[in-house]
């Protein structure tokens, strides 16, 4: 995996190998594998074999070691962005990974090298990076706050609240709604 250098050099290295999907995407699927079903907390990371068989499904290797990396980056992540712990508690992810310059087509291109299980993890805290240098404030936790999903703000004016429009935006309208128009309640 590589990319075409310019200000992001271990880009390539945070698409996880996930096939089409950015390193963005997959960051904001890995944050979001806690979500609220029906009022009831769940996690797809919760144990072993679910685990597994999530990564397998974001380009990673699926076996039990980079499970433990994925889920322990991922409560930090979670953490980080809700501001509830300092980015540096991020550190311990990225230790042994290298990012390693190479020439292609003309341009220099980086590739990161990493054990196998710590791939996608030190991908996930790349992309946070990248995030947070070239759109900062553009991820947050959904404004909904029983909901336990994260955004990536796109629009222009950096304006969307929630993790979508249908699943929290409209169900908070139409609480507000309602309470505003039983004053008394
Ligand atoms: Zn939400």
């Amino acid at each position: 995996m590589t990319t075409s250098g310019g200000a992001a050099p271990m880009t390539a290295a945070m698409t996880g190998g996930a096939p089409g999907g950015s390193a963005e995407d997959f960051l904001l699927a890995l944050l979001n594998t806690t979500p609220v079903v029906d009022g009831v907390p769940t996690d797809e990371l919760a144990g072993p074999a679910r685990g597994r068989s999530w990564l397998a499904g974001q380009g990673g290797d699926g076996t039990e070691a980079e499970w433990r990396q994925v889920r322990a980056a991922r409560d930090v992540l979670q953490a980080v962005v809700r501001g509830d712990r300092p980015a540096d508690d991020l550190a311990p992810f990225l230790a042994g990974a290298v990012s390693v310059p190479g020439l292609e087509g003309g341009r220099v291109s980086w590739t990161l090298q990493a054990a196998p299980d710590r791939r996608l993890a030190v991908g996930a805290v790349l992309a946070w990076d990248q995030l947070a240098r070239r759109r900062p404030g553009r991820l947050r936790p959904c404004a909904n706050d029983s909901c336990h999903l994260f955004l990536i703000d796109r629009t222009k004016g950096n304006t969307a609240r929630w993790c979508s429009m249908a699943a929290c935006g409209n169900r908070l309208k139409a609480r507000r709604h309602y309470q505003r128009s039983r004053p008394g309640a």
